[in-house]
């Protein structure tokens, strides 16, 4: 009797665990794939500021790269070179943005970036609306301070954590 009532359940336990790496598999694929298109976005801005200063570009690239080796973050750049006409629109869009003329994103001398790391199968962001404290506890602003990079957390008026630029 006993061996009747098992079979269905050692079953159902095998089953449960194909459906357990079957999830695994597809949430490490989504993740690589996930990454890459993040690498390639990165890689794509980061050609843009080497279009108008070689040297910028190659700063920028080495603050990403340090990060990503020393703190446990990936980088997902949001915004590096910038149109004049994009700077505008953004100014319009919020008063609070840079002026077209005093924006270093228009000069090809500024990176906007979001970090984020994952734990078991959530994802961690840190974006604009995180802390100053949030941020620094990353040791990304000390690694800035390293390239020379001016970290938007110590503006006194405007709270923009997720912006670096070459001042
Ligand atoms: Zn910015």
């Amino acid at each position: 009797m006993g061996s009747k009532k098992r079979t269905p359940l050692i079953r159902h336990l095998i089953n449960t665990l194909i459906l357990l790496i079957i999830i695994t598999i597809g949430y490490v694929c989504y993740t690589i794939v996930y990454d890459l298109r993040v690498r390639f976005i990165n890689r794509s801005e980061l050609n843009d500021l080497a279009g108008v200063n070689k040297e910028y570009a190659e700063r920028f690239e080495h603050f990403v790269d340090d990060i990503e080796k020393e703190s446990g973050w990936k980088v997902k750049i949001i915004s590096g070179l910038r149109s004049r006409e994009e700077q505008i629109q953004l100014k319009r869009d919020n008063p609070r943005n840079a002026a077209v003329n005093k924006s270093r994103h228009v000069l090809g001398r500024a990176v906007d970036i979001n970090l984020y790391k994952r734990v078991g199968l959530t994802t961690l962001w840190l974006k604009k609306g995180n802390s100053k404290g949030s941020w620094r506890k990353t040791g990304v602003p000390e690694i800035a301070n390293r390239y020379h990079l001016l970290w938007g957390g110590t503006y006194r008026n405007y709270h923009d954590p997720v912006h670096f630029e070459i001042n």
